[in-house]
């Protein structure tokens, strides 16, 4: 089915077959065609230019494994070599990625919010909306929290994605009551 409807999903895995390394008779199909709505499309888009930018840059390899909607946010899998440097840009890329689907409608890509349905979680715009909005504390909103490994340290990142400008915003992990080791 997939290799017959052309629909974005095609046009992403062969504009970025350096990434996605789709099957040899298949080119707009790969193992990690998105499953996720179109809505997402533009944020996907912009994380590929940015890896592969980041790919060529190093000369290591890349393969997307698995690029899907869960628990309403995007995951985007990958396996390869790169550098340390270059692994750490993937990652940060992807992050971004990530937390872009947490506030985009992934049906229009309009900005958006977590709503609740049964048990099915979805971000979608008021339009788009099914159930019932899920309420997020302001301080924890479109707040990522991360642990990262430094030497023999344990550390937590707290950031808040500020979807104006694409970045992330280093906030205090105390102000949110989250406590370092
Ligand atoms: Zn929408």
């Amino acid at each position: 089915m997939a290799g017959v409807v052309r629909d974005w999903r095609v046009e992403l895995v062969k504009a970025y077959p350096d990434l996605f390394h789709p099957l040899p008779d298949s080119p707009g199909v790969a193992q990690a065609s998105p499953e996720c709505g179109e809505g997402w499309r533009d944020l996907l888009e912009r994380a590929c230019a940015r890896i592969r930018a980041a790919v060529q840059a190093d000369g290591g390899s890349f393969k997307a494994t698995q690029i899907k909607e869960k628990y309403a946010t995007l995951r985007f899998y990958w396996e390869g070599a790169l550098s340390p440097k270059a692994d750490a840009q993937v990652d940060e890329i992807i992050d971004l990625a990530e937390a872009r689907s947490a506030c985009t409608c992934e049906v229009c890509g309009e900005e958006g919010r977590l709503y609740q349905s049964g048990c099915w979680m979805m971000t979608r715009c008021a339009l788009h909306a099914e159930g019932r909005a899920v309420v997020i504390e302001p301080s924890f909103e479109n707040v990522q929290v991360k642990e990262r490994i430094v030497g023999e340290r344990r550390e937590i990142i707290c950031r808040r994605y500020d979807r104006e400008t694409d970045s992330f915003i280093v906030i205090d992990a105390g102000s949110l009551g989250i406590e370092e080791e």
